[in-house]
């Protein structure tokens, strides 16, 4: 059954495919599990990006059904018939769809937002990679394997595809691979090791609650990307604008923190995906040594800037808060105290990323996260929670540096001496990741992506939806 990949092998061998290794994990021999490949390549004289999805279909499954593709997108089928929304396989051995997403088309834009799928230039694009939904009625199929790859000039990772001239640069990173990918058509000179190092850091000083091998991280001239950065699982695309170069921003940082805690679903806890990616990337800047103590401090404390409609703010009641930056804001400031008060009612032996990187609770749903506190803290924090989350209380942030040092970072290297010029602080900390916090970039890794097919199990068996590329948190 890898006869598939044979053969997208051998071409490779004259069409320079990607380096980057098939991204499936598991085997794609096991029983019940189909074979999904997608070749993505460019074809400039057109311009448009076409994606060749080829189907290894194992014996033990009788029936599968691909969801349509929503417009804007040509769609090409050999294996399929078309019934309503779905391409139902017909039996064919070798089923294949090619699908097309032109210069010209509806789907893409001049630039990449959170509402469409990228741009399509006349030498160059970026594109999401549309993961076609996969169901089964007859329940016989158990797993889906999805494996990407590049076909020319170009790199695809399991989210995203750049197509043109560029630099990739791979880096073993602590436990996962990362990769940057770096167009010709950015102007500015990107320091990568210090990209490395970044990740690096958050790598070995925040525990991770999402599972990876791999990380790939694009870089894109600032006029192609509307929000600053977005991230879809483990993929991150973000401004080269905004990419460290000695000045202090939290684009990168806040991105990578979504890539390492995933999302948190909707509903009463769907405030907590952008909270924590907004505190930790406020948490790594200083530490990092990039903020000083009262920066960080008066970032995350922003009594003063609420106005009136913001003290109704309950950040487990989304519709309170939707159209405002709330739960990147004030989600980062009850995160903040959150984590001082474990720490202090653990005997400084607990920290919130301990709860936050506990698999064994579900943090989708609002008790899983009182559970999960309370594991933590060592005892129930369910008043705690009630004000400052399931209510408009807005916590304090305790002027105390002690409680946001990270393990393995030498209080030496930080500058924690506290004053309260938060003018001047505040001007500094919110050119950061703060103005993530507003319409521009609500997107970023409120993640257009996450959710996007790459939970393989979760698209089989069931009713599928077709491409889920729009969780959008706003
Ligand atoms: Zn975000």
């Amino acid at each position: 059954m890898k006869s598939r990949r044979e053969v997208l092998g051998a071409a490779a061998t004259t069409t320079a495919l990607t380096a980057l290794p098939a991204r499936s994990v598991r085997a794609s021999q096991s029983a019940g599990t189909l074979s999904v490949s997608v070749t993505v390549s460019a074809d400039w004289d057109a311009p448009r990006i076409r994606f060749d999805y080829e189907y290894d279909v194992p014996d033990s499954v009788s029936s599968f059904s691909i969801s349509a593709m929503p417009s804007g997108f040509t769609v090409e089928s050999d294996g399929f018939e078309r019934d309503g929304r779905e391409y139902v396989w017909d039996g064919t051995d070798s089923p294949r769809q090619t699908v097309f997403l032109p210069a010209d088309s509806s789907a893409v834009g001049d630039s990449l937002t959170t509402q469409n799928w990228g741009y399509v230039a006349a030498d160059s694009a970026f594109v999401w990679i549309p993961s076609l939904g996969v169901s089964s009625p007859d329940r016989d199929l158990r797993d889906v394997s999805r494996s990407r790859s590049f076909d020319g000039e170009g790199v695809a990772t399991s989210s995203f595809a750049f197509a043109g001239p560029h630099t990739t640069v791979r880096e073993f990173v602590s436990d996962a691979q990362a990769t940057v990918v770096v167009p010709d058509a950015v102007s500015r000179d990107i320091d990568t090791a210090a990209l490395f190092e970044e990740l690096a850091f958050q790598q070995t000083h925040l525990s991770q609650r999402q599972r990876y091998t791999d990380t790939a991280l694009f870089l894109l001239p600032r006029e192609r990307i509307s929000p600053r950065g977005m991230a879809s699982t483990t993929d991150m695309v973000v401004s080269a604008a905004a990419v460290p170069s000695g000045s202090l921003n939290g684009v990168l940082p806040h991105e990578f923190a979504h890539v390492m805690f995933g999302t948190f679903g909707g509903g009463r806890m769907r405030w907590l995906t952008e909270a924590s990616a907004e505190y930790y990337a406020r948490l790594t800047l200083f530490n990092r040594g990039l903020a000083s103590f009262t920066e960080f401090h008066n970032g995350l404390d922003t009594n003063e800037n609420y106005d009136a409609g913001y003290t109704d703010i309950v950040l487990a009641q989304p519709y309170t808060w939707t159209g405002t930056s709330a739960h990147y804001r004030k989600g980062s400031q009850v995160l903040a105290a959150l984590d001082a008060e474990i720490q202090a009612r653990s005997g400084g032996d607990r920290a919130l990323i301990d709860a936050l990187a506990d698999t064994s609770f579900p943090l989708t749903s609002y008790q899983g996260f009182e559970n999960a506190v309370a594991r933590y803290a060592g005892e129930p924090m369910d008043d705690w929670l009630d004000r400052y989350v399931n209510s408009d209380g807005l916590p304090g942030v305790p002027a105390d540096p002690q409680y946001f040092v990270l393990p393995g970072v030498s209080r030496d290297t930080l500058d924690i001496s506290t004053t309260t010029d938060a003018t001047t602080t505040r001007a500094a900390t919110t050119d950061t990741a703060t103005d993530t916090g507003t319409s521009t970039d609500a997107a970023s890794g409120s993640t257009p992506g996450f959710g996007v097919g790459t939970g393989l199990a979760a698209l089989v068996g069931g009713t599928v939806a077709a491409l889920k590329r729009t969780e959008s948190d706003e």
